[in-house]
């Protein structure tokens, strides 16, 4: 199978492509923009395998698309780039609008094109796969949990474009038949995180005796999905869900947030004891998040019944692998650590 992935050095996309050319022989072109977010490191076990293409392009720059699935010739589009960063879509929205947004409308707009100049079983087997979110559907109250019929609420900048660019592919199928079917996920965790999010950055700041924040009261709660198991979600929705159709994915492993810092400090503290003491001591409470979502979870029975998908990890082992890769590759982190990529310094973390 050929597939184009979009975002496929971003942290998801790059276990995807992990997956589809090192397990499946698939050949696959990443088109990437290589944003701060997207790291050909993350990509170095595919590099140079047979089938396995590269192309910093950015989703919005049409005539580039278009160039791409002429030149490729793919049979199906996993779509994943996407400014993904809530807290950076609060302190400046434009990149979200411009890449989740019109980026999505670009991809759409050549994967079209492509499509309706396709014949025969090629033309039948073609799929436009997009990755969504579960923010789409905003927060819920103590009870309950989204599917694929909850009506949408997004509440951040973050979530309110990615709620967009669903729409559009929605609407790409029912006005020009694109075959194309939306996935919307809880929150992922796994190796090759960038360390600006929840866990990785309290694994490394943990691991440096710096202070762990956690937003407002530590109870707001997410669904965590170790990512290779969202990545296995995506493959069987590609290969075997109905075009046209929607599937909520999470792992039925709600957790608050302070429970998950304080199990990555546990963990640690077996693994690497701190002589200071109990690495708990290091969690500050900040000052939350403006609009901040207080539980997201997922009813996943759909795609567990049609399609027989479960997670393979419970969040216990998939946190403590993530834990120890984290340990064993401080040549992939310790860069972006340091605020340097790509030559340019980010200024992430002031005080890394
Ligand atoms: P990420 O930020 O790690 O990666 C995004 C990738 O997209 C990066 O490689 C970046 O360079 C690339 N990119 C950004 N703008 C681009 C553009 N204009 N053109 C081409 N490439 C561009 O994100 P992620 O966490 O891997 O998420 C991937 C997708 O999955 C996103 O669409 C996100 O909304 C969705 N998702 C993420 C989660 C999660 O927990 N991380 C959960 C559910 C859904």
């Amino acid at each position: 199978m050929r597939i184009l992935v979009t975002g496929g050095a971003g942290f998801i996309g790059s276990a995807l492509v992990r997956y589809l050319v090192l397990e499946r022989g698939a050949h696959v072109l990443v088109v990437d923009k290589l944003t701060y977010a997207g790291n050909r490191a993350s990509l170095h076990l595919c590099e140079g395998k047979p089938g396995f293409a590269f192309l910093q392009a950015d989703i919005a720059d049409g005539a580039r698309m278009e160039a791409a699935f002429k030149a490729f010739g793919p049979d199906a589009v996993m779509h994943l780039a996407a400014e993904s960063h809530v807290d950076r879509s609060i302190l400046g929205a434009a990149p979200f609008i411009e890449t989740n947004i019109v980026g999505t409308f670009t991809l759409l707009e050549a994967a079209r094109a492509y499509h309706d100049g396709l014949a025969g079983a090629a033309k039948e087997a073609f799929r436009f796969l997009h990755v969504s979110t579960d923010e789409v559907f905003g927060s819920l109250g103590d009870t309950g949990a989204f599917s694929e019929v909850t009506p949408y609420d997004p509440r951040s900048p973050y979530s309110a474009s990615k709620a967009a660019s669903d729409h559009l592919v929605r609407a790409w199928h029912a006005t020009y038949g694109l075959p194309a079917i939306v996935t919307n996920c809880s929150n992922n965790y796994g190796p090759y995180h960038f360390p600006e999010k929840l866990i990785p950055l309290i694994i490394l700041n943990a691991l440096e005796s710096k202070a762990l924040p956690v937003y407002g009261d530590g109870r707001h709660i997410r669904d965590w999905l170790f990512v290779e198991d969202h990545v296995r979600a995506l493959v069987a929705v590609l290969e075997r869900g109905r075009v046209g159709e929607t599937y909520a994915v999470g792992g039925r492993s709600e957790r608050r947030n302070l429970a998950v810092v304080e199990t990555v400090c546990d963990i640690l503290d077996e693994l690497v004891p701190d002589a200071s003491g109990a690495r708990r001591r290091l969690i500050t409470f900040v000052a939350d998040r403006p609009g901040h979502d207080r539980r997201y979870a997922i009813d996943a029975a759909k795609i567990e019944r049609e399609l027989g998908w479960r997670p393979r990890e419970s969040f216990e082992s998939g946190i403590a692998q993530t834990v120890k890769w984290y340990l064993d590759n401080e040549w992939w982190w310790r860069p972006l650590r340091q605020g340097v990529y790509g030559g340019e310094r980010l200024g992430l973390f002031p005080d890394a």
